[in-house]
């Protein structure tokens, strides 16, 4: 009997199994039920799986065997292109020697090594690193670093936090209170109080096609002035912006825009905080867009191209004076009150020390400025091509606005997605914007195949 039952329960949990699976394209079963998948349509996602199984280069190869040119960089953080033998091996021989080991109150040599290497690439001043696991952990930290520092100097009373419209501060409760997106903060009843956020720079009727940065619009961050008038200054604990706005649509600052932004908070004694998780690390040509765009704030987020997304890791680099007023202030012990288990992990830490060396010996950044106008080029082509409103262009992004099309099922960006995706391409859209943003290795050949591919695309969907 033990054996019937034994048996019995076997063929329950085949049956089970069998129900929660889900026939791929290629007819290989595979078990779907399970992941919660993030920022997905997971209905639609489980009926239809579009699968990546590997990767090298620039390309996935799909579950179904089929190459997928990314032209998206996998979300705007292969910046070094896909499984670098360098990074894969400094991750195997770290794992192999030391797996983890705590920064609190203990160290390891290689997160001191990687927090210096990241330092030499920030701008001048802002050399003091703190670790974190991804983009929104950066922001939340970062907000938090800004709201002690004014405790540390005496300035309790400025805790008034002031984002944008439209930015992407990535998840947390920090990011999407100073986040600007309305579907990403509504189902969450509570954010954080004393949130302010400033327009947002997107002016079409102004700036459409603009090639690079955008004419028309630094009086926007007279916004700020507004906000100070309202409140008053010494409520204010600092501003947060990205310098190009990537994941609501690749909005890029209009010319002067940050250099007013700046001048406002220093004017008002207000910190500047930079979200550069998608702009760091040659994505615009520099190692930073505060120095592409030569606006130096008080703090960096970073996280992404970091490691070239091979391990999870985030970074706040962070002004020496912010730091050294937190550190100086009370008596000896600890003075910022933050910090994540795997803050400066061992595996991430030698997946960036091999990611930032990369960059420096592969010349990206560099490479990426030399290609900035055969892709601006590119992107502008598309100009005329069916339901095309706008092409914006920075360094190795691309932003394409597309037409609305009210009342059907699907955004036709998102028609075109799924399509280049079958057909070779991955691209990313947000609304009906298709924003890409290539791993920096990428050659004119594939420039010229990303956008034929589109513009042939375009023309075929509705
Ligand atoms: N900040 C910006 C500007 C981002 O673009 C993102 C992610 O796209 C984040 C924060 C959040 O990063 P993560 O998804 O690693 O938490």
């Amino acid at each position: 009997p033990l054996v019937a039952d034994r048996a019995r329960r076997q063929k329950r949990r085949t049956a089970r199994n069998k129900d929660r699976r889900v026939t791929q394209a290629n007819d290989t079963p595979n078990d779907l039920a399970a992941f919660w998948m993030p920022f997905t349509d997971n209905a639609y996602f489980k009926a239809h799986p579009r699968m990546l199984v590997a990767a090298e280069g620039m390309h996935y190869t799909a579950a179904d065997g089929h190459s997928v040119l990314d032209a998206t960089g996998g979300l705007w953080c292969v910046n070094a292109g896909h499984c670098r033998p360098q990074i894969v091996e400094a991750i195997r021989q770290t794992a192999g020697r030391v797996d983890f080991a705590p920064t609190f109150q203990l160290g390891h040599p290689l997160a001191f090594e990687a927090a210096s290497r990241l330092a030499m690439l920030m701008p001048q001043g802002l050399d003091k690193i703190f670790f974190t696991n991804s983009g929104s952990e950066s922001v939340d930290t970062a907000l938090k670093i800004a709201l002690a520092y004014q405790k540390a100097r005496g300035q309790a009373g400025r805790t008034r936090l002031i984002g944008r419209e439209r930015a992407y501060h990535g998840v947390n409760f920090g990011g999407i209170s100073v986040g600007g997106i309305v579907g990403n903060r509504r189902p969450y009843a509570t954010l954080l109080p004393g949130v302010d956020h400033l327009r947002h720079t997107h002016d079409p009727a102004r700036n459409a096609f603009s090639r690079g940065l955008p004419q028309h619009g630094a009086e926007l961050a007279d916004d700020l002035e507004r906000l100070v008038a309202l409140h008053g200054a010494e409520t204010i604990a600092a501003v947060i912006v990205e310098p190009v706005a990537g994941s609501t649509g690749v909005l890029i600052p209009p010319v002067g825009y940050l250099q007013r932004l700046r001048e406002i908070c220093t004017k008002h004694d207000i910190l500047l905080i930079f979200d550069e998780v998608i702009t760091a690390f040659g994505r615009v040509g520099k190692a930073t867009a505060a120095e592409r765009f030569g606006v130096t704030p008080d703090l960096i987020t970073m996280a992404k191209g970091l490691t070239n997304a091979a391990v999870p890791m985030g970074a706040v680099a962070v002004s020496r004076h912010v730091h050294d007023t937190i550190e100086g202030s009370g008596p000896d012990g600890i003075h910022l009150f933050h910090g994540y288990t795997y803050s400066g992990h061992p595996l991430a830490s030698a997946a960036a020390i091999a990611t930032l060396d990369l960059y420096v010996t592969e010349g990206l950044f560099e490479k990426a400025i030399e290609l900035e106008d055969y892709w601006a080029d590119a992107v502008h082509s598309l100009k005329g091509a069916r339901h095309v409103i706008d092409c914006r262009n920075i360094g190795l992004i691309g932003g394409i606005e597309l037409e609305p099309r009210p009342g059907a099922p699907t955004m036709r960006a998102m028609d075109v997605f799924r399509r280049a995706f079958d057909e070779g391409l991955l691209i990313r859209t947000t609304g009906d914007i298709i924003a890409l943003s290539p791993p920096l290795i990428l050659e004119k050949s594939h420039i010229d195949r990303i956008f034929g591919k589109l513009a042939e695309i375009l023309a075929a969907v509705d």
